[in-house]
Formats: C-alpha cells, sequence, structure tokens
C-alpha cells in the first residue's frame, strides 16, 4: 500500500490532533511536521489529550502512527564547531528528541548542516560528535536528509552521508531521508532511480532509507539550488516522480511532499489525487488556486 502524505501544521490549539485532521483532509495516510517554528525556540508543552485522541483516530483508519515523521528546527546546525553555537544546536536537538519521545514519534529528519568554511570533515566529525550525544539519551531515530550542496551544506551526497554514519555509536538509532529535489540539485539524475537506489545500497544499504520527501525541482541537474516546485511542473517531470513513488523497492517507505502552496493555498489535497491517478494535470494549479 502507498504510504503518502505531506508536510503539515502542528499548531497549539489542537496539536498532533490538528496535524492529523490536516492530512486526513488532504486524502494522506502519514505526515510530517515540525513541533514548532522551525527558526525559532519557541515551544510550549505537548498537551497529551490530543496526542491520544489523535492515536485513537489513527488507529480507527489504520494509519501507521510508527511512519509518522517530525522534521528538526532548521536553526540547528551540527557542523558548525563554535562552541556556543554547537552546544545550543545540540541542546535543542535534545529538547526536541524529548519533545517527540512525549509525542511518540518514531523519527526524526534532520539536515545534517552546514561547515560554514571550517571544511567538510572538521563539519562531519562536528556532526557525529553531536550526534553521539544526542542520541546516547534517545529512543528516536535521526534520519540524515540528503542536501541539494548549497552553500557548505553536508550531505550532498551518499559518501558524506555514510561518513557521518559510520561515525555513529547507535546504527539502530540512525537513518536517512532522500530528498527528490535535493538528490536532482545534487547532481543525481533521479530519473534513474533504480541505480541510484543501488548506489544507496552498496555504499549505505536501503534499510537505512526511512523516508522519501517528493518534491519536483525548480532548477536543472546538479543546480546545487534547492527550490521545490510542485509534483510535475519542475525539472524532474511528472513520469520520474511515480516512478519513485511506485518503486517496488521503496513500499514501505513513507513519502512525504513538501511542495510549495499556490496563491497561498495547500497543493497536497491535489497532488495526492494526481499521484494516485497516476495521471498529470496541467491545470492542477489552476485547480487549486480555486
Ligand atoms: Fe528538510
Ligand atoms: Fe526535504
Ligand atoms: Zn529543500
Amino acid at each position: 500500500m502507498l504510504i503518502i502524505g505531506s508536510h503539515v501544521g502542528f499548531n497549539k490549539n489542537d496539536q498532533l490532533l490538528g496535524s492529523l485532521n490536516e492530512a486526513l483532509s488532504y486524502g494522506a495516510n502519514t505526515f510530517m511536521f515540525y513541533t514548532g517554528a522551525p527558526q525559532n525556540t519557541n515551544r510550549g508543552p505537548i498537551i497529551d489529550g490530543y496526542t491520544l485522541q489523535a492515536m485513537e483516530i489513527m488507529k480507527e483508519k489504520q494509519i501507521d502512527y510508527s511512519k509518522v515523521i517530525v522534521h528538526a528546527p532548521y536553526i540547528i546546525n551540527l557542523a558548525n564547531g563554535d562552541v556556543e553555537k554547537f552546544s545550543f544546536s545540540v541542546r535543542f536537538l535534545k529538547e526536541e528528541v524529548i519533545r517527540c519521545e512525549m509525542l511518540g514519534i518514531k523519527y526524526m529528519v534532520l539536515h545534517p548542516g552546514s561547515h560554514v568554511g571550517q571544511g567538510v570533515d572538521t563539519g562531519i566529525n562536528n556532526i557525529i560528535r553531536g550526534l553521539n550525544e544526542v542520541l546516547e539519551n534517545s529512543s528516536v531515530t535521526i534520519l540524515l536528509e540528503t542536501m541539494a550542496g548549497k552553500g557548505t551544506e553536508i550531505g550532498r551526497d551518499f559518501t558524506e552521508i555514510k561518513q557521518i554514519i559510520s561515525g555513529i555509536e547507535k546504527k539502530d538509532l540512525i537513518g536517512v531521508c532522500m530528498d527528490t529535489c535535493h538528490l536532482n540539485d545534487a547532481g543525481y539524475d533521479v530519473s534513474k532511480f533504480d541505480e541510484i537506489l543501488d548506489i544507496f545500497d552498496k555504499e549505505i544499504g536501503l534499510s537505512y532509507l526511512k523516508c522519501i520527501h517528493v518534491n519536483d525541482s525548480k532548477n536543472v541537474l546538479g543546480a546545487h539550488k534547492d527550490r521545490h516546485e510542485n509534483i510535475g511542473f519542475g525539472e524532474i517531470g511528472f513520469d520520474s516522480l511515480i516512478n519513485i513513488i511506485y518503486n517496488p523497492r521503496l513500499e514501505n517507505v513513507p513519502k512525504i511532499l513538501e511542495t510549495p502552496y499556490v496563491n497561498e493555498k495547500a497543493p497536497y489535497k491535489h497532488e495526492i489525487e494526481m499521484i494516485r491517478n497516476k495521471k498529470f494535470d496541467s491545470e492542477l494549479k489552476e485547480k487549486i488556486s480555486n
């Protein structure tokens, strides 16, 4: 069965229950959310009542909660070795792990980080050091996201991801999230996805792949830009994305859309419908706007 959803909100009024209801309104059977604004540290308490209500509904709807994803805030940068910035990132990531544990979340996606001129190897060593500290007291698995390679981003290829994983002490608490837009922008031709999976399997191991962000890209192969586009409207194209989504080797891996809003409207209901129909709708953006 296709496990598909999108990024959804998580607000203070109804928390996980609101996230779930938003996902259900899109016809999704999974979802991903930030536990608070990704660009700041303001976080309210987790209210168990909402979590329990959401869990009950998910049971009814046969949604596998173990595949629901949290995205770590992007102000966390474990690659930066600056003492103050590094300790902030470690501390905030530890707090996010606790919030995930309170919510019963199993997987959290994390951008590996940017080395900000300190060099790739130093950056990778910082990430390893930070993650080992965070994972010491964690029951949450952290998924390293493959990045587009803009600026000094680490995780632009499988070799860098592999290097990080090889330094992690608790291998059962580390995994990978592929982002199709980032892969394209990093220079991986996702129209040949089986070849990419072969390379990934050889370098890292397919069992580490726990999530896929399905996005089209506004930019050409290898552009190192990272600008998402709606499904079928970008440089990757509809057919390649459908092939990825329905690849039998990825059947149990949740697929998450992070495509841009159209005229301030979420595109996900329409995109999920289009994906289920396996037929590109060139008027999709007009339909979303209306
Ligand atoms: Fe991300
Ligand atoms: Fe992503
Ligand atoms: Zn991105």
